[in-house]
């Protein structure tokens, strides 16, 4: 089974994301818990709270199939003192906020090393982040996110995401998140049917699928390689619709929210319909064999 939805609007209270994300037919979604261009939030009312939960229920969205994602402002690998700090009183707070809604996951980038530190270190500072956060909550897994490896930007290269995994001392609660977008910026060839299998047996040589929780299904503006992360339309980018099929149709990718942050929201729910009419093509195709 896949769970598939996008990142939808929290606008107005967490409350509202269930019902956007039901609206576009979505059986999956993302959603910021706070502002994501803000360091601070009030903290959610035991009314937002309930109402959020309510509306998951009865909208048929249970945790595992729920990913939220944290502020932009958060760097778990900041070079300075204080950035680093400010960075992991922030982390924590939005894991508490997941905790709080009965969410699982907390999807974030790993950090930046600012040309200050080598990378090394950063990813160090990174899994001692994410101890940090463990040990302050209970039941949420904190989920990484591969990048496209913008600027400083680390989790490009899938030994990275493996480092930051080993040092974690609760390998119970950290995962990855894969993003196709990123994914193909940073050199993974997903486009064609060898580059994908190729990049997948790395994947699961160096993490592992056992650590996958989630997916960011995104089309790319750029060329593979590029290093930038501009997302486009499925379909309608340079990943292309084949590679779309092949992630639809892969049962690695199975229980797992996968979640578009494509650019044009008004084509969410034929997204959902496109993708989901992938997958369930691959199933009668399959079925069909085995009958024969
Ligand atoms: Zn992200
Ligand atoms: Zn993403």
């Amino acid at each position: 089974m896949k769970y598939i939805g996008a990142h939808v609007s929290a606008a107005g209270g967490v409350h509202n994301a269930p019902l956007n994300a039901s609206r576009i037919g979505a059986t999956a979604f993302a959603l910021f818990t706070k502002n994501q261009r803000q360091w601070s939030a009030k903290p959610l009312t035991e009314e937002e709270i309930l109402s959020f939960k309510a509306n998951c229920r009865q909208a048929g969205y249970a945790p595992g199939q729920i990913l939220p994602h944290d502020s932009y402002l958060i760097n778990l690998g900041h070079p300075d003192p204080e950035g680093l700090q400010q960075s992991r009183a922030a982390f924590i707070d939005e894991m508490r906020r997941c905790e709080q809604l009965g969410l699982i996951y907390l999807n974030f980038h790993p950090g930046s090393h600012l040309n200050r530190i080598s990378e090394e270190a950063c990813l160090a500072r990174i899994a001692e982040s994410i101890n940090l956060a463990l040990d302050a909550t209970r039941g949420v897994t904190a989920v990484i996110e591969n990048t496209a490896g913008q600027g400083t930007n680390l989790g490009h290269r899938f030994e990275h995401l493996a480092a930051i995994i080993a040092g974690v001392h609760d390998r119970s609660r950290v995962g990855v998140c894969l993003d196709t977008c990123h994914s193909f910026s940073a050199g993974y060839d997903l486009a064609t049917p060898e580059g994908y299998a190729a990049a997948l047996q790395r994947f699961d040589a160096l993490v592992g699928f056992s650590f996958l929780r989630g997916v960011h299904l995104n089309d790319g503006k750029k060329p593979m390689g590029s290093r930038v992360d501009r997302h486009e339309k499925i379909g309608e980018g340079t990943l292309g619709l084949e590679a779309f099929r092949r992630v639809m149709n892969d049962p690695r990718f199975d229980g797992i929210p996968m979640i578009l942050e494509t650019p044009d929201e008004s084509r969410w729910a034929e997204e959902i319909r496109l993708l989901t009419g992938m997958a369930s093509e691959g199933k009668k195709a399959a079925g069909g064999k085995r009958g024969r």
